[in-house]
């Protein structure tokens, strides 16, 4: 019997899904992949091919307010057809936030949920949009095997002073603390390096992944051990719309002097800052490389510049460096950006292969580099099918 599992990444505007299918003990395949967008305002839905072609498309032009459950209802329901002979087995779904408890991915109850629900207020802008789809597919599907795999997981391997705020205990002990995310990314990247590189795998590796949204992880023998995002997802590197890591005491001087309230002050760091702050271009990394405006090269170089300086920090929370990664949107794409991150990392040992950088090849560092710079293409949606598959079977054993 081939086996369906059913992805899903649901967000405030949007909800993705993948759905992959397996025969017996092959690796899931990608059969089809989609989303509905523009929730609220333009609700669209399209569907692709694994190759990118257009299967289906539809929008409610009359009903822009159509609710979060009637969308993923006819998602669902699109998605059903497409199984053929195969059997829907379980869905896994992306969830932000798994606390200080949870390090693995985990089968979700009543029980869970109720954790999870608690976990709200650390991941307001997420955490619901997360629990959403899980409590509709519930409803369609009451028997189905149903997955939460949590970004924060990975990051449950650091060291308590990687996870810690100087902050004094009672507080610390209400949760305020360093999380880390991206970490389904991060775990992917870690068992792509154990086939690429085993020796370089079983080292200290720093991981640059360089969305719209962006982080970077220290994995030292496969192991997470620090990052840059903490509380939230708008610590550590500046990304396309949000600052990064900044002197608290800003946040203090928006309050008692500009008067902002806690809301504006949310857009600001979460939507009006970074790149798209720094430049009054663009948040798109593609347009700030290609402008000629001197506030969008000043975006990018400080994009570098922070990337450069985590490194440093990166390598010396493990002591060294063996091998550096590149991946999402702008690390698996841009080759200037790379070369750039590389230059300001000569004094850790990397030198690059620049032929190889243009070319977007796998391994891009000179043969005698004393590290070795990889360009490797993430998929948080195949961990998360790969997790789904493996706690089936668990079952089943
Ligand atoms: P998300 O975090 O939303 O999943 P992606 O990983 O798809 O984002 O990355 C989106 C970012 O990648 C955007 O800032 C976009 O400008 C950038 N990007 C995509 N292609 C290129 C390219 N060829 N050169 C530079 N940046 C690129």
């Amino acid at each position: 019997m081939r086996e369906g599992i059913l992805v899903i990444n649901a967000g405030s505007s949007s909800i993705k899904f993948s759905l992959y299918i397996s025969n017996g003990d092959e690796k899931p395949l990608l059969s089809c992949k989609g989303q509905v967008e523009g929730i609220n305002v333009a609700p669209h839905f399209i569907a692709k091919s694994p190759h990118g072609g257009v299967l289906n498309e539809q929008r409610w032009p009359d009903q822009p307010n159509m609710s979060h459950e009637a969308l993923f209802k006819y998602m669902i329901e699109w998605i059903e057809a497409q199984l053929g002979d195969a059997e829907l087995k379980a869905a896994g779904h992306r969830v932000v936030h798994g606390g200080s408890q949870y390090s693995q991915p985990l089968l979700v109850n009543d029980e869970l949920m109720e954790e999870l629900e608690k976990l709200i207020p650390l991941a307001p802008l997420h955490q619901p949009h997360n629990l959403a789809p899980i409590r509709a597919l519930t409803k369609v599907h009451p028997g189905l095997t149903q997955v939460a795999c949590f970004d924060t997981a990975f990051h449950r391997s650091n060291p308590w002073t990687a996870q810690s705020f100087a902050l004094p205990r009672k507080i610390t002990g209400e949760g305020v603390k360093r999380y880390g995310f991206h970490g389904l990314s991060y775990e992917f990247i870690a068992r792509q390096m154990r086939q690429l590189s085993p020796a370089a795998a079983r080292g200290k590796v720093v991981v640059c992944h360089l969305g719209s949204g962006a982080s970077m992880c220290a994995i030292d023998g496969g192991k997470s051990v620090a990052s840059t995002m903490g509380f939230t997802a708008v610590d550590g590197l500046p990304m396309g719309t949000r600052t990064g890591t900044m002197d608290a005491g800003v946040i203090l001087y928006l309050l008692q002097q500009k008067g902002m309230t806690p809301k504006e002050i949310e857009d600001l760091l979460y939507k009006q800052s970074g790149l798209l702050g720094v430049s009054g271009v663009s948040n798109d990394m593609r347009i700030l490389l290609e402008s000629s405006e001197p506030h969008a090269a000043e975006a990018v170089e400080l994009f570098v510049y922070r990337i450069s300086r985590e490194l440093g920090s990166l390598a010396a929370a493990m002591g060294g460096l063996d091998a550096l990664v590149f991946t999402a949107g702008i690390g698996e794409r841009s080759p200037q950006i790379r070369e750039r991150v590389c230059a300001h990392a000569e004094w850790l040992g990397v030198e690059m292969d620049q032929e190889a950088n243009q070319r977007d090849s796998l391994l891009i560092s000179a043969a005698d580099s004393p590290v070795s710079v990889w360009v490797i293409p993430t998929d948080e949606e195949m961990m998360i099918a790969k997790h789904t598959r493996e706690l089936l079977r668990s079952l089943r054993d």
